[in-house]
């Protein structure tokens, strides 16, 4: 343990695991966390490593707010979950929906129209009434964004619950709103834009995606959903089961969750660090935490240079931007 005294003890029992995914999953095959107690229990720690300070930073917020602040009153015990498809062969999709059972809404990355719709086809050969999610990440411009949409709508109709994040810019993204058929949702615009105009939003997008660390945690999410004032879908991060029962309690306690939610993602973890793993039965996930299993930590323990790395991000983090506000930070009186 090389965390500094006064870290270590609001880092109780601080770990660092790297868990495998089962298929690159955005670029990653190993996805690595800190999982660490605090009063109220395990919290994680996970921003992607490419992440500077400041946007690891508001990820550090949401993860010592889950291990010192109890959950807000929730409105439900179980959240309705979508699958995810990454961008694999279409021969792999069955085996991939095999993992998220019950689950009839199915979100894939898409990267076109011309290398993803087979996948489509995979999908919908296999569950007919699907709802399908296409996530392009904003990478499309507009002109292709309209050229896709266009053909997905021709081969396969409106079986599209939403498109997510089709453009990066707002401008975009209004433009084509007044275009397609489809409704749009937006990932990106929110998680990159944190201090931006959020009312904005409303008028560009029907759907808004949130994520707990990302967010800030809980309570940080509540204020940034009241300013968007769209419909939310809960996604994940790629947690462990300690970060996803975060994601589930934040969803469970909004008043209206019109929409499955993206966090049956343990699916696409070649291992986790609790023995009962939150993933889906029955299209569902109930929710409730579960403490960390000594002996995952110890199967998916990372090394000591990736251990000294995550300490090192931490205290990095805690002296730029918490140390000098810890009375903000109520939680940890
Ligand atoms: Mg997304």
């Amino acid at each position: 343990m090389t965390l500094n005294p006064e870290l270590r003890d609001i880092f109780q029992d601080a770990q660092v695991v790297a868990i495998p995914t089962r298929t690159s999953f955005r670029g990653i095959t190993v996805r690595e966390a800190v999982v660490f107690r605090g009063s109220e229990g395990w919290s994680e720690f996970s921003p992607f490593v490419e992440y500077d300070a400041q946007e690891a930073g508001v990820w550090l917020q949401a993860a010592i707010e889950g291990a010192y602040n109890p959950w807000p009153k929730l409105h439900r015990e179980n959240i309705a979950v979508n699958a995810t498809i990454p961008r694999v062969a279409p021969d792999e999709v069955a085996s991939i929906l095999a993992r998220f059972p019950g689950c009839t809404t199915i979100k894939m990355k898409v990267n076109d129209f011309a290398s993803d719709a087979d996948r489509v086809e995979a999908v919908l050969d296999l569950y007919p009434d699907a709802k399908i999610r296409l996530d392009v990440n904003g990478s499309w411009t507009f002109e292709e964004a309209m050229l896709y949409l266009y053909d997905y709508n021709l081969r396969f109709g409106n079986v599209f619950e939403y498109i997510e994040q089709p453009c990066d810019s707002l401008t975009d993204l209004a433009k084509l709103k007044k275009e397609i058929p489809f409704a749009i949702a937006v990932d990106e615009s929110i998680r990159k834009n944190l201090t931006g105009d959020m009312q904005e939003l409303k008028s560009i997008a029907d759907v808004a995606v949130i994520k707990w660390a990302p967010s800030g945690g809980i309570s940080a999410a509540h204020k940034l959903i009241a300013e968007i004032d769209l419909p939310v879908v809960i996604s994940s991060a790629l947690e462990t089961s300690i970060g996803i029962s975060h994601n589930l309690a934040l969803a469970a306690s909004l008043p209206e969750l019109p929409y499955a939610c993206g966090l049956g993602t343990i699916a696409l973890l070649g291992g986790d660090v609790v023995e009962n793993s939150l993933l889906p039965v029955d299209g569902q996930i109930s929710v409730r935490s579960e403490a960390v299993a000594s002996s995952l930590v110890e199967k998916y323990r990372a090394s000591s240079e990736r251990e000294i790395w995550w300490h090192n991000r931490i205290e990095g983090i805690w002296d730029e931007t918490f140390a000098a506000n810890i009375d903000e930070l109520g939680w940890l009186k």
